[in-house]
């Protein structure tokens, strides 16, 4: 492995690993498929498109769409297959990436793949923002600062007045804010205002979630023209397929959709937390996102319970601060009944 550079020796692939089990609240999907009209357009569509013939060099029919949808300067937009590439594409231009623990693994993932100097701070009590030592950190050099609002994996949402002073300084110190905003259409919260009068902010947005195309791969990023142009430039030509440009074409023309399935999931998931409550030791955390952290006395156990009863969740409790939590993603309503039935057998 000489040929590879030392900073890759410790790299090992994203730790995932596949569990069958019939109900899947493990990976935060939709658990509904795009629904069967829908598919039918987005398939006409694909066997109009030449398949023998390169896409867009970077996806411009899907960066008008994206930007007339988001009214957002086309020059703004950048398309990527998965928001991951461009966590990588940040964390590739960066002198340094700041972020929090517990967080979303891959921004770590990207800046130690990237072999870009990385700094965390661990959330303070009670998951909240640690405003003062984020601060306290961006100096120089710049850098980058990734934060998902809604937090992955604790699902909390900051006061607005902490985030925005976290963008006040990155605009002063010449800080990018990346706010990854994954799971917006469950909370409710939208940055788009604050990075239209910061140019310091740029959002971060994925088809994965509530639009229910985890599988398609595609997601974009919302910056002022001089940074997305720039981290378009990183990425390689034709990276969005033009499969995946027919499906996008198509659920933008239906956004309402993906709305109503929202909707749905956030009225689940507020009647999972609620149900919870009534658990004799486990403890659901307030969550504004299509998933929730529950905490149990053994995790271990508490996950092979539940995957006894047929349900696959996500095993947190090797990450800081989070002894004994299991990330649970809100499925349809059969689902999180089932959930709900194997954790009330459970202590
Ligand atoms: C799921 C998720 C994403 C989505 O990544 P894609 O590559 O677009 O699927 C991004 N950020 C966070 C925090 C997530 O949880």
């Amino acid at each position: 492995m000489e040929a590879f550079k030392p900073h890759l020796s410790g790299l090992s692939a994203y730790p995932y690993k596949k569990v069958e089990a019939p109900i899947k609240l493990d990976q935060n999907e939709s658990p509904w498929d795009l629904p069967a009209d829908l598919k039918e357009r987005a398939l006409s569509r694909m066997r109009e498109t030449p398949w023998n013939r390169y896409p867009d060099m970077h996806a411009e029919a899907v960066r008008a769409l994206v930007a007339r949808h988001q009214d957002w300067p086309e020059e703004g937009v950048v398309v990527a297959p998965g928001s991951n590439f461009l966590v990588l594409a940040l964390a590739l231009a960066a002198n340094r990436v700041l972020d929090t623990v517990p967080s979303f693994a891959f921004y770590e993932g990207a800046a130690r793949l990237a072999g870009t100097p990385f700094e965390a701070v661990p959330l303070s009590e009670g998951f909240g923002l640690p405003a003062e030592a984020l601060l306290a950190r961006m100096g120089a050099p710049a850098g980058v600062l990734f934060l998902a609002v809604p937090h992955a994996p604790t699902g909390a949402l900051f006061p607005e007045a902490e985030v925005r002073r976290l963008a006040e300084r990155a605009r002063e110190k010449g800080w990018l804010f990346a706010v990854d905003e994954a799971y917006f259409q469950f909370s409710g919260t939208d940055h788009r205002g604050l990075a239209r009068e910061n140019p310091s902010v740029v959002l971060l947005r994925t088809f994965s979630k509530a639009f229910g195309l985890g599988g398609v791969r595609a997601g974009y990023l919302l910056a002022r023209p001089e940074v997305a142009g720039k981290l378009q430039a990183m990425l390689p030509p034709f990276d969005v397929p033009a499969h995946t440009a027919a499906v996008l074409a198509t659920v933008l023309e239906a956004p309402e959709r993906a709305r109503e399935a929202a909707a749905r999931l956030v009225a689940e998931r507020d009647r999972m937390i609620a149900a919870l409550g009534r658990h004799p030791s486990w403890v659901a955390h307030p969550s504004r996102a299509n998933f929730f952290l529950v905490r149990t006395p053994d995790a271990e156990a508490a996950w092979k319970g539940l995957l006894e009863a047929g349900v696959l969740v996500r095993r947190q409790d090797h990450l800081p601060g989070l002894k004994g939590c299991l990330r649970v993603s809100v499925g349809t309503p059969a689902e999180n009944d089932a959930f709900l039935k194997a954790a009330a057998a459970l202590r």
